[in-house]
């Protein structure tokens, strides 16, 4: 593997849900590019170990509790943002739910409404949020992932939310031109915490890994690697699309 690159100095990053996991890879590898990263989460000591590891690695960074569905917090992480850098360049919108792995006849309400809040409602306000605050050439990216092309069985809902993530893209990458790229990133399986069951679970993992063309699972790596790319100008006649990011399993055409 060759050094990073660092096409992304001077930018100021906002990352939502960015204390462990992929939010937590794409804040790393987005700083360790020369972005200032600002990283939030519900739990305040969370975000306090996560900005100490950051600085560890020299990376400029920041942290504030944000729950992704308070408008409090929401507006409290935009304008601190501002406050403290001046502006925003790249938002990472990464929170999600599955609060439940029933059927969608039998859902009950509280699980859909969860989805809806979490997934999807909060995804349009965190972009509201930022959107005052975004300049000229900025970048806003959606986490989806490879359920919102196959969303089955314990993931249906949920995939169903993450589809709905991609026409989010579409629409608002029309709404936001030409300042404003969004695109998103469809992982596919990557141990998380959020997925801890293919840590757990050695034939569920090994079943998802033979889905594959490349014959394992991601890593939050791939998928930061992605992020910094489409934060960058590298990307910048790419926008209202979805990358793949899931070793050839099969997604579309
Ligand atoms: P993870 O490792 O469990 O990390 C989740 C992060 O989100 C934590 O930092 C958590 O911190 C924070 N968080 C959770 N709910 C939040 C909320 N309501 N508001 C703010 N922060 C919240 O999860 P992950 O696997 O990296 O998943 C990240 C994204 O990737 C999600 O959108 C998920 O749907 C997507 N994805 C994951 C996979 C996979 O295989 N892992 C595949 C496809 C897509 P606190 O607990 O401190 O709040």
């Amino acid at each position: 593997m060759g050094s990073t690159p660092r096409r992304l100095e001077g930018k100021v990053a906002v990352i939502t849900a960015s204390t462990q996991g992929i939010g937590f890879g794409i804040a790393e590898r987005l700083g360790l590019e020369g972005a200032s990263v600002v990283i939030s989460s519900r739990k305040q000591k969370n975000v306090d170990e996560a900005v100490m590891k950051l600085k560890s690695k020299g990376i400029e960074a920041m942290g504030l509790e944000c729950h992704v569905s308070l408008a409090d917090h929401r507006k409290r992480l935009m304008e601190s943002t501002v406050e403290k850098y001046g502006h925003i360049d790249i938002v990472v919108s990464n929170a999600a739910a599955n609060p439940s792995i029933d059927p969608i006849v039998s859902m009950s309400e509280k699980a859909l409404d969860k989805l809806w809040e979490v997934n999807l409602k909060a995804s349009v306000q965190v972009v509201q949020a930022a959107a005052p605050h975004l300049s000229e050439n900025s970048s806003v990216m959606f986490i989806s992932s490879i359920a919102a092309y196959d969303p089955t069985s314990s993931l249906a809902m949920y995939g169903v939310m993450k589809t709905a993530l991609l026409g989010l893209t579409k629409a608002l990458a029309e709404e936001l031109a030409p300042r404003t790229r969004v695109n998103a990133i469809a992982p596919g399986f990557v141990p998380t915490h959020f997925a801890d069951f293919l840590v757990r679970n050695e034939e569920a993992r090994t079943e998802i890994e033979s889905r594959t063309l490349l014959r394992r699972l991601g890593t939050v790596g791939d998928m930061a690697a992605t992020a910094a790319f489409l934060a960058s100008d590298d990307s910048s006649y790419i926008t209202g699309e979805t990358i793949v990011v899931a070793g050839g399993m099969k997604s579309r055409l």
